[in-house]
């Protein structure tokens, strides 16, 4: 489906034109770095509470915006380090453009170590394009969607990452991944350049049906409601990018941000090429980007890993076992697939459904 048609599918999309409400990153003087809150949606203590802690690098020379959001898990920490480091480091005088960070998209989550807001429950990543007048999390993604991937040009933002890592429970290889979109071709290759550039070791490819994501409940797992999602709806670019939490992937990241301001053409230089490790495309039935739907735990129980991140898996391969306390087998964790291990849970209990490998 294309932009034009997902757009008129999703029941909650809004043409941004007028409902912007505000957008202080568009008007953050030139040469000059520029921090401020961006108001969500709600004239409620909460609301104000949870207002998006923004910083605008603006070039001194004209160019692109690059939009970079952190923090839509709070409980997720080496990306927005690695934002909070990279702004940091960025000299206006010598960038073109402007870079806009969000430090932290769910600050609710953020302030209570949770994957998901506590104020609804939400995965902000599962609920785009929001809604003015929902949840906090909703409205959140709606400030999101219209007050930044929404500006009409020459604001309108040429690049979106969407910074995470796999979560305190998951371990994973450091990626850049990107939806390819079958009726966007042009979009896709866009996506795919800018995860190439980055530098990082798996460059992942996944294909996306936006018509299942514009039919599907807000926030639902499998709804596909994600920022990369949000993005399609503005016909922009984005990208997201994982890393194990722990692990030190926020220098890894603070490097791919800076070969992606290259590639951008709002850095000077030029990128030394990094071949990734692996670069792979999963298109048809296996292709949704939706990691959780991966293995998942039949029962309850003592995850054993018996395989690592990077292993090739073949068809059958003992990706691990659950057991009791007693270290007695409840079940055997076998792979439904051929592919590369990019991810697992770290050795813990898990509860049932939990997602024990993904392999693609
Ligand atoms: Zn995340």
């Amino acid at each position: 489906m294309d932009i034009a048609a997902t757009r008129r599918a999703d029941p909650y999309y809004r043409d941004p034109a007028g409902e912007i409400r505000e957008a202080y990153w568009t008007e953050a003087p030139r040469g000059q770095v520029t921090r401020y809150q961006h108001s969500i949606p709600g004239d409620d203590d909460l609301s104000r509470a949870r207002a998006l802690p923004v910083t605008v690098v603006a070039g001194a020379a004209a160019g692109p915006t690059l939009l970079l959001i952190a923090g839509e898990h709070g409980n997720e920490y080496e990306n927005i380090v690695a934002l909070q480091e990279t702004l940091a480091a960025l000299d206006p005088s010598a960038l073109k453009g402007r870079v806009v960070g969000v430090h932290c998209c769910s600050v609710d989550s953020y302030l209570n170590r949770t994957r998901v807001a506590q104020a609804d429950g939400h995965n902000l990543a599962r609920v785009y394009p929001g809604k003015a007048d929902g949840t906090l999390s909703e409205r959140v993604a709606y400030a999101l969607q219209n007050d930044f991937l929404g500006q009409p040009a020459p604001h309108k933002p040429a690049c979106l990452v969407a910074l995470h890592t796999f979560g305190p429970g998951m371990m994973g290889a450091t990626l850049s991944g990107y939806n390819i979109y079958p009726a966007a071709p042009d979009l896709t290759e866009a996506q795919r350049a800018a995860s190439l550039a980055t530098g990082l070791p798996l460059v992942w490819g996944h294909e996306f049906d936006p018509a299942h994501a514009a039919a599907a409940e807000m926030g639902d797992d499998a709804s596909g409601r994600t920022a990369l999602y949000a993005a399609y709806l503005a016909a922009i670019p984005a990208i997201y990018w994982e890393t194990t939490w722990g692990g030190g992937g926020a220098e890894e990241y603070k490097r791919g941000l800076h070969r992606l301001m290259v590639h951008c053409q709002m850095l000077e230089g030029t990128n030394e090429p990094i071949a990734p490790r692996a670069r792979i495309e999963s298109v048809g039935a296996h292709g949704a980007g939706n990691m959780a739907s991966h293995h998942k735990a039949p029962l309850p129980g003592l995850w054993r890993p018996e395989v690592a991140i990077w292993d090739q898996i073949i068809e059958g391969d003992l990706l691990g076992t659950l057991r009791d306390l007693y270290g007695d087998t409840r079940a055997e964790i076998r792979a439904s697939r051929n592919g590369t291990l990019i991810g697992m849970p770290r050795m813990q209990y898990v509860v049932e459904g939990m997602p024990c490998g993904i392999v693609v």
